[in-house]
């Protein structure tokens, strides 16, 4: 079985999707200053202290901003994991049993961090 991967093609997969999720974020949120990895979802607009309805509709925005936020901080944080491990040599091996991703799987999802079979166990960062 030839697991050779790609590397050069999923490399550049991971960079664009890299972009594409920053640019996502910085339209909903903004990187905390001391701490680049963690991004936090930005209010709509501030300096308005009166509670009305449109109060509550700027607030509700920024729930709903906070709720996007999370999945693409998790993605990113994966594809810049993914990026670190090319980089090192120790890219596409499963985190839980360590054996080799399948090719199938890393094409799609070239951020994956485990094998099909522990999909559902991969670990929280
Ligand atoms: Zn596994």
């Amino acid at each position: 079985m030839d697991q050779t991967l790609n590397l050069e093609k999923l490399k550049a997969k991971l960079e664009a999707e890299k972009i594409l999720l920053q640019e996502e974020l910085s339209g909903i949120a903004h990187q905390n200053p001391k701490n680049p990895k963690d991004w936090e979802a930005t209010p709509t607009e501030t300096g308005e202290t009166d509670f009305n309805d449109e109060t509550a509709d700027r607030l509700e925005d920024f729930e709903e901003r906070q709720a996007e936020t999370i999945p693409l901080e998790k993605r990113l944080a994966n594809v810049e994991r993914a990026l670190v491990h090319i980089a090192d040599g120790t890219y596409g091996k499963c985190e839980i049993c360590q054996g080799p991703i399948e090719m199938a799987r890393l094409e799609a999802n070239p951020e994956a961090r485990t094998c099909r079979q522990h999909l559902d166990q991969e670990t929280a960062r």
